[in-house]
């Protein structure tokens, strides 16, 4: 079988959007891009998470939690039978820090619902909680928000390295069905140490299935 694969630093920095003409400009010119998009709850890993799967220079991870407001676009490459393809891949501003003021926060709201209006169905959303905190109420408010988009949504639990007992794992496992039924977009759940590397490569090939699914046209 030939190896599929993220190419490891092949990701490019091409846009930073923070307004909502933007957003919609975007999408009416790239109408059938195929790509992820990374959100979670600030300071949940997402920049670590996006630096081990794409290479560890893509995106900064952040010091100041709720600082970057900016959707970030990137390409990367995958290489099928040797011949290499172009994805999108999209940093999304993280939600729910205290620190963020009102008028930051209303600016969140108006890009990312227009980012969610305008969003095609072959962009896969990866959502990162902390495995630590599954179901936060900012989780959950965004995730009746996104409930009603039609697109797939991964649900990825990060930090499990700081889950150091098997009980505590165990209890993680036990709300992956009920989470399912709850969520009909979430398709799959995954539980990764962004920082440990550990739990990744399922996520990847998950991930690289969902690129490289035929479409019809
Ligand atoms: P972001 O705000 O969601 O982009 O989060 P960052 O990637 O900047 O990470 C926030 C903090 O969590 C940093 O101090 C990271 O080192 C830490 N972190 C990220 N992923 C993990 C992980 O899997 N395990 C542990 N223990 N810490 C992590």
């Amino acid at each position: 079988m030939d190896k599929q694969e993220v190419n490891k630093g092949s990701t490019k920095f091409i846009r930073a959007f923070d307004n909502v003409d933007q957003i919609y400009d975007w999408w009416d010119n790239h109408p059938d891009a195929i790509g992820i998009a990374f959100v979670g709850r600030s300071n949940v890993g997402k920049s670590s998470l996006i630096n081990t799967l794409f290479g560890n220079k893509t995106a900064k991870t952040s010091k100041t939690p709720g600082r970057t407001q900016k959707i970030n676009i990137f390409t990367f490459e995958l290489t099928k039978d040797e011949e290499k393809k172009t994805y999108y891949l999209y940093d999304l501003p993280g939600y729910g820090h205290a620190q963020v003021n009102k008028s930051m926060s209303k600016n969140w709201k108006a890009v990312m619902g227009a980012f969610f209006e305008a969003i095609n169905s072959r962009t896969l959303l990866i959502n990162l909680q902390d495995a630590r905190h599954p179901n936060q109420k900012v989780d959950q408010q965004f995730y009746e928000y996104i409930n009603t988009k039609l697109i797939d949504v991964f649900l990825v639990f990060n930090k499990l390295d700081k889950l150091k007992r098997q009980k505590e794992r165990a209890h993680l496992n036990k709300l992956k069905p009920q989470i399912i039924k709850d969520f009909k977009t979430v398709k799959n759940i995954f539980f990764v140490s962004a920082e440990k590397k550990e739990g990744v490569p399922p996520l990847e090939l998950a991930m690289i299935s969902f690129l490289l699914k035929p479409r019809e046209i």
